[in-house]
């Protein structure tokens, strides 16, 4: 058996040698170049090429070539075949969900994590790194208004996030309520009686959730929501009586502070007071509007947040991180016990001290990336003010959309006063189709508007359903999008409508637009 010299493969890895420093320069350098020239520089919010035409590109790439290739090469081609046909992130006309351009502060502390490689589970993988997630979970936590009790982590996101509050919840009440060991016995004998109580626009996750804990999804007893999509306090009180009428044991109630479609924010302290008043775990689900709680002006629209049991915040929607990064935040530590298994090899109980944490207690996962840096990074190059001003004027240009569309005899806006930045909308015809019905012509030419966008690379919205409904949804997350990109969506929005109609709802994707061409060009 032969083995390298080491000095072969300083190149490969970080390390101090000269090698190495060179080759972490033109690898990042090239990285770098493709980002800039191809990925900053996209023409539009999307190529618009479909699915077979990247498919068949994306087939002739040599996966794993037998002899390796040069780094600039390999970056090279990447962006030919996927940075190209890849969303912008950054385009004011992307705008079609919870996806924002991530911070230049945020990049920057990207290449650290990713080079350190810290892991968050146990104390000798990621020292300072545990110690300044800490930090950072106790700043968050003094952000949403909870008192020294609290803690918490960071997740994935907020379907771990959720997933985790319902764990949590479902566990603490069992072995408070009903005497009840699940962590050790599976689910208590009433397990078909346990029931999740959140609003019609709560997350699909919670639902899910209630699934993977073998509740079942109908254990989510989904109230109705008000004129403003807010859960509606009196459907609640009903459900509730209706519950112990039939012997059910709810157990848990979610509040959502951001629903994804309409940004809407459900009347917290009222649900506080009635979880309270019930035993119920409260969990909110801020994934969408917890960043508000920077704004001068809109965090009082958080007021109640603070009686939550748990909290649900993702960092990678209005506070503009790169993916993956989100929180799991608890009023009290003590629920963290009922999820803790311990693996002697990451946590010997001799070590296990506060000077020594390990983080792998607090989490459903193990191996875990230190992506608390990020967010520190940023928020220190902004500071509160920086993020205040960037959500604020989101919620600015919302409204103004929404206006522009009020305005508007073809759009009719299905939440004129966006409580974030979200705005549903639909077109309405001028005329009526052909053997069909004049919502069904309607639907048709609201989802053939948002693929004919998509396909001609003009935008990329989001469409969705409100009773029964097809309409769109501008999610305008970026906050360098102008009033004057909204009107330029808006146009394109009509004039896909009007041509769809001309043409009685035939496909164009080949018809050649006027203006610009449909396809960029220098991208073909
Ligand atoms: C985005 C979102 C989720 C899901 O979070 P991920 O970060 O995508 O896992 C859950 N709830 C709400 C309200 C959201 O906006």
């Amino acid at each position: 058996m032969t083995t390298q010299p080491s000095s072969v493969m300083d190149h490969l890895f970080l390390n101090e040698t000269a090698d190495s420093r060179s080759s972490y320069r033109r690898a990042l350098n090239a990285a770098h170049n493709v980002i800039l020239d191809q990925f900053a520089r996209l023409p539009g919010a999307f190529s618009g090429r479909e699915a077979n035409w990247i498919a068949s590109r994306i087939e002739h790439l040599d996966i794993c070539p037998e002899a390796g290739t040069d780094i600039e090469a390999v970056l090279e081609q990447a962006g030919k075949t996927v940075v190209r046909h890849s969303v912008a992130v950054h385009h004011p006309a992307c705008a079609a969900h919870l996806h924002c351009p991530p911070l230049i502060p945020s990049l920057a502390a990207e290449a650290l994590i990713s080079s350190m490689n810290q892991s968050m589970d146990s104390w000798d993988q990621s020292p300072a790194a545990t110690l300044l997630e800490q930090r950072m979970i106790r700043w968050l936590c003094g952000l949403f208004r909870y008192g020294g009790q609290a803690d918490g982590v960071f997740t994935s996101g907020g379907t771990q996030s959720n997933f985790m509050a319902l764990l949590l919840a479902r566990d603490h009440f069992s072995m408070t309520r009903l005497d009840w060991n699940v962590q050790k016995n599976g689910l208590p004998p009433q397990a078909d009686r346990l029931r999740i109580l959140c609003s019609e626009a709560a997350h699909f996750t919670i639902r899910q959730a209630a699934a993977l804990l073998g509740l079942g999804q109908e254990a989510v007893v989904s109230v109705k929501t008000d004129a403003n999509h807010r859960m509606s306090l009196k459907d609640l009180d009903r459900q509730l009586a209706d519950m112990e009428g039939r012997g059910l044991i709810p157990f848990a109630l979610v509040g959502t502070a951001g629903t994804t479609d309409f940004g809407s924010i459900d009347p917290l302290p009222e649900l506080a007071a009635r979880a309270g008043h019930r035993g119920l775990w409260f969990h909110v689900d801020a994934a969408y509007g917890g960043a508000l709680a920077l704004s001068d002006r809109y965090s009082h629209r958080l007021a109640g947040m603070d009686h939550a049991d748990s909290i649900a915040v993702d960092f990678h929607k209005l506070f503009y991180q790169p993916i993956s990064c989100g929180a799991f935040l608890t009023k009290e530590s003590a629920p963290f016990d009922r999820i803790k298994l311990n693996a002697d090899y990451l946590n010997p109980e001799e070590e296990e001290s506060q000077d020594t944490p390990n983080l792998v207690d607090k989490s459903i996962q193990t191996t875990r990336r230190f992506d608390a840096l990020k967010l520190f990074i940023s928020l220190r190059t902004l500071g509160r003010n920086g993020f205040s001003r960037m959500i604020e004027n989101t919620l600015e240009t919302a409204r103004e959309a929404a206006r522009l569309m009020t305005e508007d005899p073809r759009l009719e806006v299905i939440n004129p006063s966006p409580e974030l930045n979200a705005v549903v909308f639909r077109y309405l015809p001028r005329s009526a189709g052909e053997g069909v019905s004049d919502s069904e012509w309607q639907d048709q030419l609201n989802r053939r508007i948002r693929h004919s966008l998509l396909s001609e690379g003009k935008a990329v919205i989001a469409q969705t359903k409100v009773d029964g409904a097809t309409c769109l949804k501008l999610t305008l997350l970026n906050p360098r999008t102008t009033p004057e990109d909204i009107q330029s969506i808006l146009e394109e929005v009509k004039l896909a409508g009007f041509r769809l109609e001309k043409t009685k709802g035939e496909c164009f994707e080949h018809v050649p637009l006027f203006g610009t061409a449909g396809h960029h060009a220098e991208f073909l």
